[in-house]
């Protein structure tokens, strides 16, 4: 059975002096409502700048949070400047490492093959990467809801190294920050296919326990429609995750 995965994407929100505040603040407010971690396992993805506090906290504490980073480079070390590479982001317990979200594929040019590069990177230092994928509006239209998010996961997954873990995130481009969220059907739909994608590249075990993440206008009101579908394993939460209340409202879905 596959543990659900509620990620909150922080993007380019809260310096490292909000994120103390905040993480304490979720901590506090999981622990006060005896959050149970296997009903649901809880992620941020704070800036880089922040993750160090983060994982200070995290460890000072024993908190049962999880952190990641929201991108890394495909290089290790070398003259890359302004790059961060896996072996950082080991070095800082990150678990998990977003890969290819939509806004670096449209803001920062990232390719199918670049993203696959930055997969096999994760890989390299034991760390999960997360890989996005999604369709824009014209797509959709054009292509029909799972032809690109499918085309992206398979090039994505030939930088996978087999027997490692993966998560994946289906983002529908048009669901991001409009509120305008998917339907849970629309959903379902898509993380069937992107599934039967990850059994192929990856074989049918990997295939049965790979968690497929749904992102895209996430709130407390929509949470439970999305994870009573049987191909959506959890969240990649953007705006909502920014508010204590509202993201451990989504954490505790089942309550
Ligand atoms: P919103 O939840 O703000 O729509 O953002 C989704 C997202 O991009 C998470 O990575």
């Amino acid at each position: 059975k596959r543990t659900p995965l509620i990620a909150g994407n922080w993007k380019l929100n809260l310096d490292h002096l909000q994120a103390i505040a905040f993480v304490q603040k979720l901590h506090w407010k999981l622990e006060e409502g005896n959050h149970d971690y296997a009903d649901a396992e809880v992620a941020v993805f704070p800036p880089f700048t922040d993750l160090r506090s983060v994982q200070t906290l995290a460890a000072a504490d024993k908190y049962s949070l999880a952190y990641g980073a929201q991108d890394l480079s495909a290089h290790d070390s070398g003259a890359y400047t302004g790059e961060i590479s896996g072996a950082f982001l080991a070095a800082l317990d990150a678990k998990y490492v977003l890969i290819g979200h939509s806004e670096r594929r449209e803001y920062h040019h990232e390719t199918d093959e670049l993203i696959a590069e930055k997969v096999a990177a994760a890989h390299r230092h034991g760390i999960v990467p997360i890989i996005c994928v999604g369709e824009t509006a014209d797509d959709l239209e054009k292509h029909g809801a799972s032809a690109v998010p499918v085309a992206q996961l398979r090039t994505a997954l030939g930088g996978a190294k087999k027997g490692s873990e993966v998560v994946v995130a289906y983002e529908p481009v048009w669901a991001i920050g409009s509120g305008q969220a998917a339907t849970a059907e629309q959903a379902q739909q898509v993380a069937e296919a992107l599934r039967a994608v990850v059994a192929e590249e990856l074989g049918a075990e990997a295939g049965e326990s790979t968690r497929i993440l749904y992102g895209g206008s996430v709130k407390s009101g929509n949470i439970a429609g999305f994870l009573r579908e049987k191909d959506v394993d959890g969240a990649l939460v953007g705006g909502a995750s920014l508010v204590v209340d509202e993201f451990a409202a989504i954490v505790r879905f089942k309550s």
